[in-house]
């Protein structure tokens, strides 16, 4: 939680210019007599410069008035010339200042946001592959807490210090309320018309209409979610790179909202998750919808990968408290467990549907989908235990624009994806404890 351990408004004190006068050897209780019924203001700064506290100082230059300690790591002192309403706000704090606060507070609240990527053609322009140095933006609407916006966006943040901070990425997260997300959506078309993007009233169409992950689809999940009492959630990696950006788009994450009982720790992981699909296409300059498609390769690969790089990456960044480790409800995140999870699943859906022979399926529509996130997820392990932990990032993803998909498969684990199913169904049939053993030992 983002904390302040101590917050003071400062101020100074305007120096007193005092003439040593004929009341110099005069009583503290004479001279406060005089200070108080004369009216005199020599009277008065005169008790002041001895440090008598008889006198009223005046308020513009004044002391500290007001003193609240409304929990054991606060204290604000403010000048009398704050309103009380004021510090009540801050009394109020949630564990993330909003913008008033952190004015008040005088903290800097300037996030540089980064220029879109140029794009020449069919082909955007090589900046697009090297890192930036702002952060990502993040948007949400006005039902969403702060503190959910600042822990998605120190996530996103640690993330990307671990990954390669690529972008500009837009995170656009939607609430449950109707009209706060109908208030998002106007901010979101406003910026792609100011962008010249899209139209305003085509953007506005096209977030609205129900399929195809409108923004709005993802304010329903939301409130179906609140309704239900279900978890419902999505969030996604939406294109953007025909725009020189990375956007994605999160119905309301329900465990950094506390809501339901959901674990704030799988939105984390998830936030995750779909930055890693953001750095795969950070690799790729081609605009045109079937080569980036081609590059991408198979749906185990793509999603595999980024379920993989968030399962091991998220316990990392909490061990280093890179990121909170958020403890909202009664259960732990278990590398191991997740794993054994995701095994007994992809075995089961293998079973049922013989999904070795469909790794090569680039489309999502297929019965095996649910294997190509969990299957997937141990086939990248597994190819990580063959090569090294940084293999995607350091080896795969570099050449794979240059070398196509297939030849940068090859490449990089030695053999061709062909040879490498076969030796993936054969992996999965080993027993657990052996499987086991593949995985990184943290
Ligand atoms: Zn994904």
């Amino acid at each position: 939680m983002l904390r302040i351990t101590q917050a003071i408004l400062l101020f100074s004190l305007a120096p007193f210019l005092l003439a040593n006068s004929h009341f110099v050897n005069w009583s503290d209780k004479t001279l406060c007599r005089l200070a108080k019924d004369s009216g005199s203001e020599e009277y008065r700064l005169a008790a002041i410069d001895r440090g008598l506290t008889c006198s009223p100082v005046n308020t513009l230059i004044a002391t500290p008035k007001i003193k609240i300690e409304p929990e054991d790591w606060i204290t604000i002192l403010a000048a009398s010339d704050v309103s009380e309403d004021t510090v009540r706000n801050v009394r109020q704090f949630d564990g993330a200042l909003d913008a008033n606060e952190l004015k008040i507070l005088g903290i800097s609240t300037n996030r540089c946001i980064a220029k879109p990527h140029k794009r020449t053609g069919s082909r955007l322009a090589a900046t697009w592959r090297q890192e930036i140095s702002c952060p990502a933006e993040v948007f949400v609407t006005s039902d969403i807490g702060n503190g959910t916006k600042a822990k998605i966006e120190i996530t996103l943040g640690a993330v990307a210090a671990e990954w390669g901070n690529y972008g500009p990425v837009e995170y656009w997260v939607m609430g449950s309320d109707k009209a706060a997300a109908e208030e998002l959506i106007k901010k979101y078309c406003l910026r792609r018309a100011k962008n010249k993007n899209m139209d305003f009233g085509k953007c506005s169409d096209r977030e609205t209409r129900a399929a195809n992950h409108g923004l709005l689809s993802y304010h329903k999940l939301g409130a179906k979610a609140l309704s239900t009492k279900k978890w419902v959630f999505s969030a996604g990696f939406n294109g953007g790179p025909e725009w020189g950006v990375l956007r994605f788009s999160s119905s309301l994450p329900l465990g950094l909202e506390n809501k339901l009982g959901a674990p704030a720790a799988k939105d984390q992981k998830q936030i995750m998750h779909e930055y890693f699909h953001g750095v795969q296409n950070a690799h790729i300059r081609a605009l045109n919808h079937q080569k980036r498609k081609a590059l991408e390769g198979p749906v185990w690969f793509k999603e595999g990968a980024a379920e993989y790089m968030a399962s091991v990456t998220y316990p990392k960044l909490v061990l280093e408290k890179k990121i909170d480790h958020i403890k909202n409800v009664n259960w732990e995140y278990d590398f191991k467990k997740e794993m054994r999870n995701k095994l007994r699943e992809a075995k089961l859906v293998n079973d049922k549907h013989n999904c070795i022979p469909q790794m090569t399926n680039m489309d999502y529509s297929s019965s095996c989908r649910r294997f190509f996130y969990d299957g997937g997820t141990w086939a990248i392990a597994y190819l990580v235990s063959q090569t090294n932990e940084n293999v995607l990032l350091k080896d795969f993803y570099p050449n794979l624009e240059k070398l196509g998909w297939e030849a940068t498969f090859q490449k990089t684990f030695q053999k061709t994806s062909d040879a490498f199913y076969l030796e993936f169904e054969d992996f999965l049939k080993k027993q657990l404890s052996e499987v086991m053993l593949i995985l990184p030992k943290h």
